[in-house]
């Protein structure tokens, strides 16, 4: 595996329209023998394989560029981590010590949240906020971004009876140019059904409301979209102020961030087309200076950047266990770690290198999975340099959504480590077992 390079016995191999050639991106490719000064080995030996393997480092460094860029044009700003993207405690802890406060989407999140935060830290938002959810949420002085009339009344309902007045905010769902609407989260801006919210929250003279909340879709790599969206959001608090005596103290722009992936149906790659946080930042700037609300009751400004932090941040080391000639002529890899633990490679492109030195002639290369599922593609072409079984392989920028949304299907969930900013590795969640699937089993007595 490493050492002295092994002979490679030359090869012709066939020029494949769509794939680049030796000449251009593969001949840059180097292997990524460590990360943030950990030999990738010794994770490994450490830890097993696969494993997921997270820097502190760049989780720091990617919040203070974001804070630093909105600082410059928000001073109010203040960042709300997106509990789904990645909700390991360790994770949440290097969010909040950096002061961002909690964004849940469930009861189960908040939950989690309110072993890490104070309740009045946290943003509760989602469809499905069940009347336990909404009281304790009441209780612990969160802010409840309500999602549809029904939970209007049910909100109500919950505060009435808790003898509260809590102080919530409307979810809204706009159009923009070059975005799908999320028509189903929210109330609709253009229809009149935000305005219609507005009313009936305060024709029920119970809840207050204090704030305005949109997200308006994921990957977003238009900052136009997010200029568009602070402009309509700073002109209803506007009328809010004008016509209905509302004075908004906060507008959640929501998250939507691009990371520096490459979806799949993208030509460039990530690193060329993902704007940076400044050019977001200076968008949402310029749509929030259509707000006149009268001088020092500026709302805060919230952000719930999801992603676009925490991405680049994780990486999936897996083990090559096998290699394969298709009839196609293509080389195949087996990996140990697959679509279960990279719920992401459905979406993204992954960028994938080796982990060890490597010599010989790239070729064009399937990398499959462990599962026996023909779904269970890590990336279904790329150039890659002869492995053999043993060889180390590393997924890049694998660090959103994956350690939430990864399947325990066919085989249990890898390790996940964080590297400090001294080099010092640790578990963040142990790998499963058969024994983490028997926990939650029963059989019932008539089969014992
Ligand atoms: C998922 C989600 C986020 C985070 O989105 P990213 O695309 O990961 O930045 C923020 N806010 C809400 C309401 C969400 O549902």
């Amino acid at each position: 595996m490493t050492g002295k390079p092994t002979y490679q016995r030359p090869m012709l191999v066939r020029h494949q329209a769509g794939l680049m050639n030796k000449l251009s991106r593969v001949a840059g490719m180097r292997p990524l023998t460590e990360i943030d000064g950990v030999p990738v080995a010794a994770l490994v030996e450490r830890f097993g394989s696969p494993l997921f393997v997270f820097s502190e480092r760049s989780i720091v460094s990617r919040h203070r560029e974001l804070r630093d860029a909105l600082s410059v044009r928000l001073p109010k700003a203040r960042l709300a981590w997106s509990y789904k993207t990645n909700y390991l405690d360790a994770v949440c802890k290097v969010m909040h010590r950096e002061g961002s406060l909690a964004e849940v989407v469930s009861e189960m999140e908040l939950d989690k949240a309110l072993r890490q935060v104070a309740g009045t830290e946290i943003i509760f938002n989602g469809p499905y906020k069940p009347e336990g959810a909404l009281e304790k949420a009441f209780r612990a002085g969160a802010r409840v971004h309500l999602d549809h009339f029904d939970e209007l009344a049910r909100a109500e309902a919950v505060a009435r009876r808790l003898g509260l007045a809590p102080k919530v905010a409307l979810r809204i769902n706009m159009s923009l140019p070059g975005i799908t609407p999320w028509s189903r989260f929210g109330f609709n801006l253009e229809s009149g059904q935000a305005l219609d919210a507005v009313r009936r929250l305060r024709a029920g003279g119970v809840l207050q409301l204090a704030g305005l909340h949109a997200h308006v879709g994921t990957f977003v790599q238009d900052v136009d979209a997010y200029r568009q969206e602070a402009r309509k959001l700073s002109e209803l608090a506007n009328l809010l102020a004008r016509e209905h005596g509302v004075m908004v103290e906060w507008i959640d722009l929501g998250g939507g961030f691009a990371s520096n992936n490459t979806l799949h149906a993208q030509y460039l790659p990530g690193e060329q087309v993902t704007p940076s946080f400044a050019q977001y930042a200076e968008a949402i700037a310029e749509g929030l200076a259509a707000l006149a609300l009268p001088p020092g009751r500026e709302p805060t400004i919230f952000l719930e950047t999801g992603r676009a932090l925490v991405d680049e941040a994780g990486s999936l080391v897996t083990t090559v266990h096998a290699t394969k000639r298709l009839t196609d002529g293509r080389r195949a890899l087996i990996l140990d770690a697959g679509v279960n633990s990279l719920f992401t490679a459905f979406w993204y492109r992954h960028d994938v290198v080796p982990a060890q030195p490597f010599a010989g002639t790239p070729e064009p290369t399937i990398l499959y999975g462990p599962l026996c599922m023909a779904i269970d593609v890590v990336r279904d072409q790329l150039l890659f340099p002869p492995l053999s079984p043993g060889d180390r392989i590393v997924v890049r920028n694998v660090g959103a959504y994956n350690v939430t949304q990864w399947m325990q299907f066919i085989t249990d969930r890898p390790a996940v480590v964080l590297v400090s900013r001294t080099g010092e590795a640790a578990l963040m969640r142990r790998r499963e077992s058969v024994e983490t699937l028997l926990a939650q089993e029963e059989v019932p007595a008539w089969l014992a």
